[in-house]
């Protein structure tokens, strides 16, 4: 009955807020059975977690050294713990296995589908991938509504696979920069009527007092694994010629990631970097009319030669399944999950480089399409 009156009470103060009665029909349909969270503060010697069941807006407080504390309510799951130490490594080198996936986009069952099928996860959801690498090329949030689910899997699964011997690296994507500088254009209308209910505005839910608000400001824009560099959208040959390293570029993107939170405007090279020239918004390896010329093939020998790696892995240009160009030199990782229906995702080992399909299948990689 309290459940009832709690989510009657929410609607009507959504419908004053929004002034009227239609609006209040609307912010009715639109918001029933709406479940989603936690979402973790952290404030002092306190942890508060808030998350809607059916609409209904439900908080509870823990003490820090209650962590970790593994929430289960109304069919969200979280593994709730402080983030691992953050680390300003960015080269891997080693014998093991690499995956590579990109653009979830909030569909969470393809995300674990694929993984499932391609042996990173067993069928509980726990790290099977051993002493592999699993690089996520960015672009997590917007579009789907399942954005939330597949962040706390993430932040279990990167624990998990630290403690086997393994690496979940998480980079970031245009949008994720975009939803923690408050511009939420692509946003799912689910999470419109999460932070009305909440009366918590949608970026806030990631500041720097919420818990995956800290992981996710941890999170690199780039990665070397092996003879292989990631980033979302890719590395402008700029970067080769301006002669430009890779801690260079990361820590110059990272220390300008929110501009609410800088002391003065971003400028020179971290303008640069946050701009459409930079790694998470340049699309200059794939043909296009609207963005900037194509980049030619010495162009990305120069890439290659400045950051001495075999192959580029980017994302965010959509395709429909993992596809190489320039002969390999750089390899095109978004395969059009956000759609919802398929997904692929980049297998690399000693037999070489791989299609791994949303079945499971293992499908060479055509260098010469
Ligand atoms: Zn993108």
């Amino acid at each position: 009955m309290s459940t009832f009156i709690n989510a009657t009470l929410t609607s009507a103060l959504i419908a004053i807020a929004l002034g009227g009665y239609i609006l209040f029909a609307n912010a009715v349909s639109h918001t029933r059975g709406l479940t989603d969270g936690p979402y973790v503060f952290l404030t002092g010697q306190s942890a508060s977690i808030q998350w809607l069941c059916n609409s209904t807006k439900f908080a509870k407080k823990l003490a820090r050294n209650a962590l970790p504390f593994t929430f289960n309510e109304c069919g969200l799951t979280a593994d709730i713990r402080p983030p691992a130490a953050r680390s300003s490594q960015l080269v891997f080198e080693g014998d093991f296995p690499v995956a590579a996936v990109s653009d979830f986009h909030g569909q969470y069952q393809i995300m674990h589908d694929l993984m499932i099928n391609n042996g990173i996860i067993d069928s509980q959801g726990h790290w099977a991938f051993g002493n592999g690498h699993l690089v996520i090329t960015g672009d997590v949030f917007d579009r789907g509504d399942r954005v939330t689910e597949i962040l706390w899997f993430l932040y279990r699964l990167e624990q998990q696979a630290q403690r086997q011997g393994g690496k979940l690296h998480l980079l970031l994507g245009n949008h994720e920069v975009m939803i923690l500088n408050n511009d939420l254009r692509y946003l799912h209308s689910k999470y419109i009527d999460t932070s009305k209910i909440l009366d918590i505005p949608y970026p806030e839910l990631y500041s720097k007092h919420s818990l995956l608000g800290q992981w996710l400001r941890s999170k690199s824009v780039l990665v070397k694994v092996n003879d292989m560099l990631f980033a979302h959208g890719g590395f402008n040959p700029e970067l080769a010629s301006g002669k430009r390293s890779l801690a260079e570029i990361s820590q110059a993107f990272s220390s300008h990631l929110v501009k609410a939170e800088l002391p003065s405007p971003r400028a020179g090279f971290a303008e640069y970097l946050h701009g459409s020239n930079g790694p998470v918004w340049y699309r200059g390896y794939f043909k296009s009319r609207e963005h900037a010329p194509q980049a030619t093939e010495d162009e990305i020998d120069s890439l290659l030669a400045h950051f001495q790696i075999k192959r580029i892995v980017v994302g965010h240009t959509t395709k429909k399944r993992v596809e190489a160009s320039y002969g390999g030199k750089v390899i095109a990782i978004d395969s059009g999950i956000k759609y919802g229906t398929y997904g692929e995702m980049l297998l690399v080992d000693e037999g070489g480089l791989w299609r791994g399909t949303l079945s499971g299948e293992k499908k060479s990689l055509n260098f010469n399409p």
